[in-house]
């Protein structure tokens, strides 16, 4: 895994239903930091990307923020950050935690998180990067993305190549294999 330095994880800005989506969130902060693996994040300390990030930093590891300016306020910046960077807009955000990372894990959020993974599938389908998407499919939350998705190809808008950029996976002790067994079938 020494090629893994720095893993962009995506996730809600809000906690969800019950506290199990908190003790995934928390369980995987804790495999990055075993791991020696950064967490790049969109900067907040609000919802299950507080929790991540501040598990990561009790945990000895390291975390890079990247927060817009409008919402250094709103999302309350993660203080404990090994690197906060405020950036001028949205776009610089994206473009800079994409940069900055190895691989992408998805946890349950909402439609920013929904954005941003859709961003990272549409760059894989444009040839823009080949780096591993890991899903989090904590309690099933985005198998109905991955039915839109086959829905897109079963009725020929996508190649059925697309459903090979991303992969689900149940548990966060998942996660990692995942990742490599990705980056073994790349090109
Ligand atoms: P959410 O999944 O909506 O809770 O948002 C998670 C992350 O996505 C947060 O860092 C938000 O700043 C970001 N976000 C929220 N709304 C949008 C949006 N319209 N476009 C892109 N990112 C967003």
């Amino acid at each position: 895994m020494s090629e893994i330095k720095s893993i962009c994880v995506y996730c809600g800005s809000r906690k969800g239903p019950d506290h199990s989506f908190v003790e995934m969130a928390k369980e995987l902060g804790k495999v990055l930091a075993e791991n020696d693996i950064n967490l790049v994040y969109g900067g907040g300390n609000v919802g299950l990307m507080g929790i991540i990030a501040n598990k990561v930093i009790d945990q000895g590891g390291r975390v890079y923020g990247y927060i817009p300016q409008h919402l250094d306020r709103v999302e309350i910046s993660f203080t404990r950050a090994t690197e906060m960077h405020v950036v001028p807009n949205m776009h610089v955000r994206k473009f800079n935690m994409f940069r900055q990372s190895d691989a992408f894990v998805v946890m349950p959020g909402g439609l920013g998180t929904l954005d941003e993974v859709f961003e990272m599938i549409t760059w894989r389908q444009l040839g823009l990067h080949t780096k591993p998407i890991i899903l989090l499919n904590h309690k099933n939350y985005w198998a109905p993305l991955a039915d839109l998705i086959d829905h897109v190809i079963n009725n020929e808008f996508a190649s059925p190549e697309n459903a090979t950029f991303f992969e689900l996976v149940d548990t966060v002790d998942q996660v990692l294999p995942a990742i490599k067994q990705m980056n073994e079938r790349l090109p």
